[in-house]
Formats: C-alpha cells, structure tokens, sequence
C-alpha cells in the first residue's frame, strides 16, 4: 500500500514524524511531496498512490485521473472546497475531510486578531476590551463551538445563527439562537464567519449585512475569502469610518484596502487559521487513522462524496 503526502504548504515536521509512525505500523509506506511549485509534479507523484493525503492542495479531475490506484483522498482540514468531489465519485475514490481536528487553532487566531486589533496593534494608544461586548458567529460548527468557549471567557454575550444545526447544541454552549441572519448582524458588534464556502454562501456577506452592524463594528473571517461581496466590502469602508476587517487571509481587493484605511484592517500573508503544530499533528493523524481505518475496516464516517 502507497501513501502519499502532497503538501504544498508542508505540515509541521513533527506531525509528519507522527503521521510517519501511524503508517509505519501498519506496514504501508509513505511518500512525501512537500513545497511542489507546479501541479505537474503532484501528477507524476501520485501515479502509484492508493491514498492520498492534502492540505490546501487542489485535487481537481486531472490529478484524480493521473491517479489510476487512488481509492482514498483524505483533506487534512475542515474545508474541502479544493477538492473535486464529482470528479471523485466518477473514478470511485473516496474523499474525507477531518473536521474539528484545526478548530481551537482557528479560534485562537480570531481572538489574537481580535485583541491586537482592539489594542490598537499595541502602538501606545488607549484600546478598548472585549468584556461585555456582543459576538455573533455566523455557522455554529467547530470553530464556532471553541470561539463561544473563548467569547464566554472573556465575558462576552455570544449568538448565533446555523439553521442546520438543533436547539440543544446553542443551549448546550450557552449561546443564543438567532433566528435571522440579519438580525446575528444588526445585534453583534464582533460578527465572526465560520460557514463553509459553497454554491449558497459565496459573495453572501453583502451590504446589506455590513451595514447593519452597530457602532465600531469588527468583521472577523476565518472561513473564506469568497464568502464576502468584495464590492460591498469596499463600500462598507467607505461609507463606515468606524468599521474594522481581519481576515485570514487577504481579500482580492486588500490593495485598495490597505492603501486608503490603514489602521482598520488585519489581513495574514498566508493562510494561517491551521498552522499551529497541534492542529497540524491533529488533522494529520486523523487523517492516517482515517486512511487505515478505512484500507482495514471500510469506515466511511467522514466521507464527503456519495
Ligand atoms: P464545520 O463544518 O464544523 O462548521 C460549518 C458550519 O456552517 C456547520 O455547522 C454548518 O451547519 C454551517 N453552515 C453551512 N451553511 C450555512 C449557512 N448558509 N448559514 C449559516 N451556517 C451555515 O466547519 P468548521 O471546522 O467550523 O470550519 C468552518 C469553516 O472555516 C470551514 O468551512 C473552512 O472553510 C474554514 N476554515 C478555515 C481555516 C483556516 O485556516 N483559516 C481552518 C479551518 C476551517
């Protein structure tokens, strides 16, 4: 059994070391393909690979039909829009994701951004505290879950706003179901976006929204880029001194941004909501457990495609 590990943007070395041990055990080996540049490289490396292990890497139709042994693709992460999931179905590969394991990663990144921010950027000036303050999370998934730990924490009022998700979980993390998208925003100082990117949520953060958020209001993003109207993005900061962006990461418009408002935006250079060694040793375990669980025993539990 061949495994490969295609990582653009490499995981830690010390979660490598230990995903290494989970396939060592089992006898399979383990190719890396670590820092490629082109996508002609995936292509060759992953000829003879019956499972395949990503990050944010895109596995599209051609390196799903480069892949002639593939059975299993496996995204290390929650998000799996770099993943062709069709394209998967029609050759028979199984794709998961391994979601929760990067969550506490990316809500501590919100919060860090949060606080410098609301300390503006620790340049001598007074802030402001984030105590008694309202936070909306808009999607109530594991990253949300640990934002309520963390916004609890630091004594602030939490809603939330998931229609696919039941009463007991809102009830369960102490935080109030909001019924309307519009009103999470038009209640919430803080707004922090945890829904994933799909056909329905692109471009779905509009003007309408923004607008409606109260004074000195923070926009928080560590979902994805795409989920924002960059148009009303714009015209938000220009109609609303006192609106604030941070974003992991940048959006396709952050030249105009950052030359016109500076001082009311954080943008990170690369995507960084996963990088900590934990989440990377985390995400990467599951997915080996996931792989051999699924080479030996056929589970499906995260399975992505039908
Ligand atoms: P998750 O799947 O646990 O939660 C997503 C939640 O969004 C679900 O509860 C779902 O019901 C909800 N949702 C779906 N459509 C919605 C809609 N239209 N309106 C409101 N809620 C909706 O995912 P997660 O682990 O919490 O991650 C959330 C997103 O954050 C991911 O999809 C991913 O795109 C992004 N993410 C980014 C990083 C990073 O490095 N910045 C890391 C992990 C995840």
């Amino acid at each position: 059994m061949k495994i490969l590990i295609a990582t653009s943007k490499p995981f830690a070395p010390v979660a490598v070391e230990q995903i290494r041990k989970v396939f060592e055990t089992e006898g399979y080996d383990l190719a890396l393909l670590e820092n490629y540049q082109d996508t002609s490289e995936l292509l060759t490396a992953v000829a003879d690979a019956d499972a395949l292990i990503v990050r944010s890497d895109l596995v599209n139709a051609s390196v799903i039909d480069a892949a002639k042994q593939l059975r299993i693709v496996v995204r290390a992460g929650a998000g799996y829009d770099n993943i062709d999931l069709n394209a998967c179905s029609e050759r028979k590969v199984v794709a998961m994701n391994t979601p929760g394991q990067n969550a506490n990663a990316v809500a501590e990144l919100a919060f860090e951004m949060m606080l410098y921010q609301a300390r503006g950027g620790f340049a001598g000036k007074t802030g402001t505290e984030l105590r008694g303050k309202t936070m909306g999370l808009h999607g109530f998934g594991n990253v949300a879950r640990c934002m309520a730990r963390i916004a609890e924490g630091f004594g602030m009022t939490v809603s939330a706003y998931d229609p696919f998700i039941s009463d007991e979980v809102f009830s369960e993390y102490n935080v109030k179901k909001c019924e309307s998208i519009e009103k999470l925003y038009t209640s919430s100082q803080y707004v922090s976006l945890h829904m994933p990117a799909n056909e329905k949520t692109k471009g779905s953060v509009g003007y309408n929204l923004l607008s409606g958020m109260p004074e000195d209001a923070v926009l928080i993003n560590t979902a994805r880029k795409e989920v924002i109207n960059e148009e009303a993005l714009l015209k938000i900061f220009e109609d609303r001194p006192d609106f604030k962006y941070l974003s992991d990461v940048a959006p396709d418009c952050s030249s105009q941004i950052a030359g016109k408002y500076p001082g009311r935006f954080i943008f990170t250079l690369k995507k960084m909501g996963a990088q900590t060694e934990e989440a990377n040793i985390n995400a990467g375990i599951a997915a080996a457990r996931q792989i051999v669980d699924y080479f030996k025993t056929g589970n499906e539990q995260f399975r992505l495609n039908k």
